[in-house]
């Protein structure tokens, strides 16, 4: 990445910058990134909390209800409450930033979809990206570098087991 991405909610107030390159980028087609969006799927930025600065106003926590029970946080901008980044199963250090909030929107894009399941029907998948109908095995698609960044941030049981940081 040749400069740090930056983004921010729709007033302003929440600004924030991407200190390194997403280690993996999701397309999630589930039900709940579909209402909590309001929109097809969601695109998150799976990245590292230490390297999303923030550059104004602090985002604020919303717990989401789960299938699963695990705690789900959306991070939004407490005056126009754009959503800009959520927090998986208590993983304070894994950030899934929303690409749409990004200055730049199209510098990232999916390298994978998941959830497909639940698609929206007239949405064609590219050829060539990942694509799962639920969840994924990390290990298998990501690269080694990213691979080893998660490694780095998530507890030990969950690098052993190979359970996934978030379902989303
Ligand atoms: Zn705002
Ligand atoms: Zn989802």
């Amino acid at each position: 990445m040749t400069a740090a991405l930056e983004g921010g909610c729709a007033c302003g107030a929440v600004r924030y910058r991407l200190d390194a390159a997403p280690m993996f980028v999701h397309c999630c087609h589930c039900l709940d990134c579909q209402r909590q969006t309001g929109s097809a799927f969601v695109l998150n930025a799976l990245i590292e909390t230490a390297q999303v600065a923030i550059l104004a106003a602090e985002p604020v926590r919303f717990e989401m209800p789960t299938d699963s029970g695990r705690p789900h946080g959306v991070y939004r901008c407490a005056a126009c409450g754009t959503a800009v980044w959520s927090e998986y199963g208590g993983l304070t250090a894994l950030r899934f930033v929303r690409v749409g909030t990004l200055d730049d929107p199209k510098a990232l894009a999916p390298d994978v979809h998941i959830n497909t399941r639940s698609k929206q029907p007239w949405l064609e998948l590219p050829a060539g990206i990942p694509a799962f109908e639920a969840y994924y095995d990390a290990q298998k698609v990501w690269p080694a570098e990213s691979l080893a960044r998660r490694r780095a941030i998530l507890p030990p049981r969950s690098v052993a087991t190979g359970v996934p940081a978030g379902r989303q």
